[in-house]
């Protein structure tokens, strides 16, 4: 039971930063999280190459402010879909619905055309494997970080996705390498090998699905080159939703989602969107001016 909350720990984060040092704070938090209960005769589901669906979602967290209005979109079995936007757009909303954190107050969310919310929570949440945008790392080895993605997992499919979220030439330079111990009273990783040992860990769970929320820390270039291959890779073989701060992070996504106060404002290929010479391509046309820029 404590297993799968811990899993929404990056969602939850910016709730929590301040209380991490107080474990009882944190599970108090965690506790109050509203429950979602299962259907009756709720479906375990089956899938290997899933296409998820939101149709005309609408969600507000109370009663007076709308989050989301009216979010229609599918990413097609394999594919990658991004969603770029301001800050509180509403663009980990969307991802936390994914997850059935919370429900729609209009409208449905599918996977392989079922309703998620007739599908019963362990089976929809094993199939999403996460990266959010602040990763929780525990006092522990880095290989246990990684492990708790799968604790079942063996050391050749930890290498393997070690290999996947590039963090190889990482830990060959840690004296301890996989050993090192991490988190807040051992070794400090920057945010771009935080996000990597995130990337390693949500493949380790071996889910169909992957959700990535880009971390909004800035990045040195090689951390962001080691980032981009790292989702690249992570992402071949699954259907994947894209968070990115970066476009140059997601190029090549199959389609970008422009997100603006809850509602999508443009969608189409980086250049379907570089070609209508809206919100996306100015975004575009900043960063591009920001990286010249000594
Ligand atoms: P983004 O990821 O695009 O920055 P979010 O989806 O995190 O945006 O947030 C969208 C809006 O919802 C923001 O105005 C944010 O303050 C609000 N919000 C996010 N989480 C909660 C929450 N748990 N309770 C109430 N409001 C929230
Ligand atoms: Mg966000």
């Amino acid at each position: 039971q404590i297993f799968m909350p811990l899993n929404f720990l990056g969602f939850v984060y910016r709730e929590i930063r301040g209380s991490l040092a107080n474990i009882d704070k944190l599970f108090n938090l965690l506790a109050q999280v509203p429950k979602i209960k299962d259907t009756e005769n709720a479906e375990t589901l089956k899938t290997t190459n899933p296409t998820v669906s939101f149709k005309d979602v609408h969600f507000s967290y109370g009663e007076k402010r709308k989050i989301l209005s009216g979010i229609t979109f599918t990413v097609p079995a394999g594919k990658k879909i991004a969603v770029v936007g301001a800050s509180g757009a509403g663009k980990s909303t969307i991802m936390k619905l994914l997850f059935r954190f919370y429900e729609p107050n209009e409208g449905k969310i599918f996977i392989d055309g079922k309703d998620i919310k007739q599908l019963s929570q362990d089976s929809l949440r094993a199939h999403i494997g996460i990266v959010p945008q602040d990763t929780v790392l525990f006092n522990t080895s880095l290989k246990e970080n990684i492990r708790y993605g799968n604790p079942k997992a063996t050391d050749d499919e930890i290498s393997q996705v070690i290999k996947l979220a590039h963090l190889e030439a990482f830990i060959e330079k840690l004296p301890e390498g996989l050993e090192t111990t991490v988190g807040e009273r051992g070794l400090k990783l920057s945010g771009g090998e935080k996000q990597r040992v995130a990337i390693a860990r949500a493949l380790l769970k071996g889910a169909s699905i992957m959700i990535f929320d880009e971390a909004t820390s800035s990045l040195d270039s090689a951390s962001e080159k080691a980032i981009l291959s790292a989702l690249r890779d992570a992402a071949k073989g699954h259907t994947s939703l894209v968070i990115a701060h970066r476009l140059s992070t997601i190029i090549d996504a199959d389609e970008i989602l422009v997100v603006n106060e809850g509602a999508i404002v443009e969608q189409g290929t980086h250049d379907d969107l570089l070609a209508k010479d809206g919100e996306y391509a100015s975004l575009w046309q900043t960063q591009q001016r920001n990286k010249l820029e000594p």
